[in-house]
């Protein structure tokens, strides 16, 4: 089922929004060279204590995972590109970290990913955090009332494969609010002028994400983690949308404290 969202949800949508980004800015801060994935889902869930909020992934237990999961957030590093298990591993000099989260707030939920280089970065990660963030926009700038949702699926398509990678078709943004995945599922790439009609009130989370020389992923045997099938460095960037009557609005937007 697909449901509209009112002015004040989407609203309410945004503050849970404004927190996600928040928590990012955090704990993006502290990824640094020596510490450990551990400390910063430990952090994490200090954060979600603090505001009260709750989180979408503690015991999300999906048919593809070996469930339930007992984190917070998904700290996929190099070539892990979603779902990322925290575990053991401290970070080094050059790591490529994905970080990801959903929780909601007061029963409305909100989804942010971001890529970062851990100390000094390679330009071709550079490249590759780059492209994901920019197809990314180029989704959000498609999310218009009365475009289809091809529209947006076609846009981050073209920015991918314009840098010069592929789409891996399996996993892609979705719909969220009430919980964290809700109708339609949106593709990475897709035909512009093709499937559902946006609306007002619809909410999306985008979600591009890249691995280097593949588009073909493969379980880590930790049953959760998803990584690229030949080793390859991945990127992932996700915000949550509302479409409106004008410009979409961004609930996850960076720099909103
Ligand atoms: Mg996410
Ligand atoms: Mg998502």
């Amino acid at each position: 089922m697909l449901e509209l969202k009112t002015p004040r949800e989407i609203a309410a949508m945004g503050v849970t929004g404004a927190f996600i980004s928040g928590l990012l800015d955090n704990l993006t801060q502290r990824a640094q060279p020596g510490v450990n994935l551990l400390d910063l889902e430990q952090r994490a869930r200090e954060l979600i204590k603090e505001r009260g909020a709750e989180s979408c992934y503690w015991d999300y237990a999906p048919s593809f995972g070996r469930g339930p999961f007992r984190n917070v957030i998904c700290l996929s590093v190099n070539d892990a590109v979603l779902h990322g298990l925290p575990h053991d591993y401290v970070l080094r000099d050059g790591d490529l970290l994905s970080l990801d989260i959903a929780v909601s707030i007061d029963g409305w939920v909100a989804d942010s990913a971001r890529s970062v280089i851990v100390g000094v970065a390679r330009d071709e990660d550079k490249h590759l955090i780059e492209a994901t963030e920019r197809a990314l926009e180029a989704g959000i700038a498609a999310a218009l009332g009365g475009n289809r949702l091809g529209d947006i699926s076609a846009a981050i398509g073209a920015v991918v494969t314009g840098y010069g990678y592929s789409v891996n078709t399996e996993f892609g943004g979705h719909g969220l609010g009430r919980t964290m995945h809700e109708d339609p599922h949106v593709s990475n790439i897709g035909r512009a002028g093709r499937g559902l009609k946006l609306k007002p009130g619809l909410t999306l989370a985008l979600e591009p994400w890249i691995a280097r020389t593949t588009d073909k992923i493969i379980f880590d045997p930790d049953g959760w983690t998803l990584r690229s099938a030949d080793g390859s460095r991945t990127a992932h960037s996700e915000h949550t949308i509302a479409i409106t009557d004008g410009e979409p609005l961004v609930l996850t937007a960076r720099n909103q404290t």
